[in-house]
């Protein structure tokens, strides 16, 4: 590292030994931060060939208003989603509020009164239990006649085919899939595992629609859940294809009949996909598309990095440092209420947006702690962007993810350490 960089550091708060456990852990993740580059520029190219096919021109970033009739560029937007996940179609639309919104158009635009949904990889996340009333909601498919049934994991992480096989009744309509393990502790699926399992699921019952929440997922691999037999895909904008500048929105990639019924939900039967103004979002839409690829790759190395870093000091990670990622997101066992604090304060103080603000323990709906969350975002609650944040119970576990560039990952998780070793809290 030169002199100036290092002085800089220095100047924005890192120590030299904390500078040095950087450097040295960069270096030893070099073979492996090659491989994640050579992975981005294989999904770079992807979105960049969907563009060139679908002659995206400087016309299709028009605005449309109203109804929004006749947007040709949020309908070629739709097509090179469609392309980049080898799906027939797909629905990519600032309408679609957030990843829980797209989720519940998908789930109700398929599931009819009487018929049942099945996860058979356990609880899915937060937001979909009262989507799917497991939780009690106004508006659950539950309150429409909609049954659930969840098959756990088996406890080393594999499908409990068995267990699989006798939950799909008649009346079993749709499969949900979540990629991501989300906050919780189970592995998290890659796209070869998941398309083991719908492979299994079609061959006991060809019929069923097999949904993947793909939230967090994108760009992770060479392939989505799309082109392993997943009938539908769905996932949030302000996360991975978002790339960090899409300021709302969501999408559902799928099978053609599938997503016309997404959008008879979404606008209205009838007027389907026809309608929905893009309100100046096209370009922003098509760039932070154009971007993922790099930006999820960015993600990825920061997780990788954290992982590596606070594995060596001993804490526990989940992933652990080693193992081939499927997701953005890392987990960090902190060990106690001040180091959970600690750590979020440091990513707060990293953070291009709010740095000077410092972030409080408090209570949230759905939790039965208090949580703290460190997130100094362009984009209100962007997961893409750098964010960590952790109930504070044992074991004061921290779920951080996002970083728009590997630099500002990087520096965020040094900060990250350096809270943690001025309030004594670690020795490095
Ligand atoms: C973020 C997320 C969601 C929900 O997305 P929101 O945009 O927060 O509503 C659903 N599933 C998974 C796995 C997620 O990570």
């Amino acid at each position: 590292m030169g002199d100036t960089l290092r002085a800089l550091y220095q100047q924005m708060g890192l120590s030299p030994a904390v500078i040095d456990l950087g450097e040295r852990t960069g270096e030893k993740l070099s073979e492996r931060f090659r491989r994640i580059d050579r992975r981005a520029e294989y999904n770079q190219m992807k979105v960049l060939q969907a563009m060139r096919e679908c002659r995206v021109n400087a016309g299709h970033f028009a605005s449309s208003t109203g109804y929004g009739y006749n947007d040709d560029g949020r309908d070629t937007l739709e097509q090179v989603y469609a392309k980049v996940f080898g799906c027939e179609d797909a629905l990519v639309r600032a309408q679609l509020t957030c990843g829980t919104h797209a989720l519940h158009v998908a789930l109700s635009a398929i599931l009819r009164p009487g018929d049942e949904l099945l996860s058979p990889v356990g609880k899915p996340y937060d937001t979909l239990e009262e989507v799917i009333g497991i939780r009690e909601s106004a508006c659950s498919l539950k309150e429409f006649g909609i049954s659930y049934r969840q098959v756990e994991l088996l406890p080393d992480g594999s499908f409990d085919c068995e267990g699989i096989r006798q939950a799909m009744r008649p009346n079993t309509r749709m499969v949900t899939i979540q990629r991501s393990k989300g906050y919780d502790s189970r592995p998290t699926l890659s796209v070869d595992r998941i398309g083991e399992l719908i492979h299994f699921i079609k061959e006991i019952r060809p019929d069923v629609i097999c949904m993947v929440d793909n939230c967090y997922g994108e760009f992770v691999e060479e392939r989505e859940p799309s082109q392993v037999g997943a009938d539908m895909i769905v996932g949030s904008l302000i996360k991975n294809p978002g790339g960090g500048l899409a300021p709302v929105g969501g999408y559902i990639a799928g099978r053609k009949e599938l997503i016309e019924k997404c959008a008879y939900r979404l606008t209205s039967p009838g007027l389907g996909k026809e309608v929905g103004a893009s309100l100046g979002l096209n370009q922003t839409f098509f760039q932070g598309f154009f971007m993922a690829p790099v930006v999820t790759a960015g993600a990825l190395k920061a997780a990788i990095f954290a992982a590596n870093i606070f594995e060596e000091l001993g804490f526990g990670v989940i992933p652990d440092g080693s193992v081939s990622r499927h997701d953005i997101i890392q987990a960090v066992e902190l060990k106690s209420p001040e180091a959970l604090i600690a750590f979020c304060e440091g990513i707060q103080a990293a953070a291009p947006v709010d740095s000077y603000v410092s972030p409080e323990p408090w209570a949230m709906p759905g939790y039965d702690s208090d949580v703290i969350m460190a997130a100094g975002a362009f984009v209100q609650g962007s997961s893409i962007e750098l964010s960590a944040d952790g109930p504070l119970r044992p074991p004061y576990t921290v779920f951080f993810q996002g970083g728009l560039t590997w630099n500002h990952g990087r520096f965020g998780i040094l900060m990250a350490l350096q809270r943690m070793v001025d309030k004594g809290l670690v020795d490095v």
